[in-house]
């Protein structure tokens, strides 16, 4: 089946062919790479940034059933050398290492909840210093790059057609990547590369002969980080629409000067933003709900990850998202009145074609779903159940929500159409959970009493997570016990 793509580079969308394809390699020896620009660990993601982490696995997820498993290479990087890191880990007390560990594992969760499978490979920034350096070496050395004031530049002017990506018109650009006007800069445009470290800043020893140390500015990071596990060049390049400039045309201009290629990837990919009330949902802006909020709880009660995942997809990729609960909601009574008569249902072997082919015209979701509404509605379970299963949806947790016995409490959120109370409360205010939930809570205290024993802390603190996401709240008594309550 032809693939297309959508490309920021040409704005055309056009049949995708590999890059090995295009090189002669043997069908065999293919390999499709890409490359998503990831998160930056500071804090907890938000439901903005759980959009292209979805958006690309998707499309993964398309690439391996197009190509074969072993035939595709994701590579996502964490980006954990940042100001806003050094900022939030001395405003908590923490070591950066500490910082960055943590919001990392909160991230591999959240995503994970959200039916994202990981990456082949996630590169962290931090552990490519030298591919970085000797990229700036190079560039220094071809003159497209120079040193000033114990920083390396780039020279924006030394590259010919700096700009095709973004194709904005020079006073634009200046204007949109708000920049540094620094004595020591040849030029307003140029762009930072290395820089010296403060006291107290991650600090390593710099290229170039240059004395004082330093750390690495942005856009060299994924320059770094692509080439050491995808190679000079590759086929597709992706992120969130703010990330086109100045982050990717930097990216590009980084990577084609240094390797003298005319092509850092081939196929440049981004999402559109999710929005609320129009405008772009954003830590800045303050009106963020994180993965985590809406996983333990927003508006009264947990959501289950595919939900979020479900809603995110009704929209295609490229056009805005606009954020509301109704829609939230509506995308959870989807999934819940499937599932319920999808829970004894055995998939079919192979994915209908249908939703491969929507997914082949430039990741057409809205078609995908419009396709699982037709399979629904024509009672085609088995093939329904198949595509669910190849776009990431489990069922798993709202089959949980199923088990649970409910009953309605008065003024009580009302979830896709069924009330989604965890639990049983009675009048006299005991709680009570079916038994198959119980024996779910039960294996997961035990499985978690091994980990402690283990001494295997973060396994028995992601266990821990789980239960509260459920709304069990775990207690661990002085004599050893661990005992239970429903989080209220
Ligand atoms: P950041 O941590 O801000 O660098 O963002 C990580 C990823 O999330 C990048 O690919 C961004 O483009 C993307 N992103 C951030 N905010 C939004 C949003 N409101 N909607 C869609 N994507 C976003
Ligand atoms: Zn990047």
């Amino acid at each position: 089946m032809e693939l297309k793509l959508y490309n920021t580079l040409t704005r055309e969308k056009a049949a995708f062919q590999p890059l090995d394809e295009l090189n002669g390699r043997p069908p065999a020896d293919w390999r499709v790479r890409m490359y998503v620009c990831g998160p930056t660990v500071y804090d907890f993601a938000h439901i903005g940034n759980a959009r292209p982490v979805i958006v690309f696995d998707v499309l993964y997820r398309l690439l391996r059933h197009l190509y074969g498993k072993d035939h595709v290479k994701y590579v996502r990087n964490i980006t954990d050398v940042d100001d806003k890191i050094n900022a939030r880990a001395a405003e908590r007390g923490i070591t950066i290492r500490e910082l960055t560990e943590q919001t990392y594992q909160n991230f591999k969760d959240d995503v994970a909840a959200l039916g994202c499978l990981p990456p082949d490979v996630e590169p962290r920034a931090t552990q490519h210093i030298e591919e970085m350096k000797t990229l700036i070496e190079r560039l220094v050395k071809a003159d497209f790059a120079y040193v000033a004031n114990d920083h390396v530049l780039f020279h924006v002017a030394a590259m010919k057609d700096y700009g095709a990506l973004s194709k904005r018109p020079l006073d634009e650009m200046i204007a949109g990547a708000r920049v540094e006007v620094a004595p020591y800069k040849r030029d307003p445009m140029d762009f930072v590369l290395w820089k010296p470290s403060k006291e107290n800043e991650p600090a390593w020893d710099s290229p170039s002969d240059i004395k004082t140390k330093g750390r690495p500015g942005w856009h060299i990071e994924c320059s770094a980080m692509s080439w050491k596990h995808l190679g000079e060049t590759f086929d597709i390049h992706g992120g969130g629409i703010d990330l086109v400039f100045p982050h990717h045309e930097n990216e590009i201009a980084q990577s084609r000067c240094a390797f003298h290629t005319g092509l850092m990837a081939q196929v440049w990919m981004h999402n559109g933003f999710l929005q609320v009330e129009g405008e772009k949902m954003a830590k800045s802006a303050g009106n963020f709900i994180t993965i985590r909020q809406l996983l333990n709880k927003w508006k009264g009660h947990p959501w289950p990850g595919e939900a979020l995942r479900f809603n995110m997809l009704r929209t295609h990729y490229r056009q805005p998202l606009d954020w509301t609960f109704h829609a939230l909601d509506e995308s959870h009574k989807i999934l819940w009145d499937w599932y319920g008569q999808l829970k004894n249902v055995q998939p079919n072997a192979d994915c209908p074609k249908e939703i491969v082919a929507a997914l082949s015209d430039d990741l057409n979701t809205p078609q995908m779903i419009a396709e699982l509404h037709r399979l629904h509605n024509s009672g085609d379970l088995g093939p329904m159940r198949a595509a669910l299963n190849f776009l990431g949806f489990s069922g798993e947790q709202i089959n949980l929500q199923r088990n649970y016995v409910f009953q309605p409490e008065a003024g009580q959120l009302v979830l896709g159409g069924q009330s989604a109370v965890l639990k049983v409360t009675r009048a006299d205010g005991s709680v009570e959970f079916d038994k198959a939930t119980q024996q779910k809570i039960d294996n997961h205290i035990s499985a978690r009493n091994a980990a402690r024993k283990a001494k295997d802390f973060k396994e028995s603190d992601r266990i821990r997570d789980e239960l509260a996401k459920m709304g069990v709240v775990l207690k661990d008594n002085k004599d050893g016990t661990t005992t239970w309550e429903v989080a209220r």
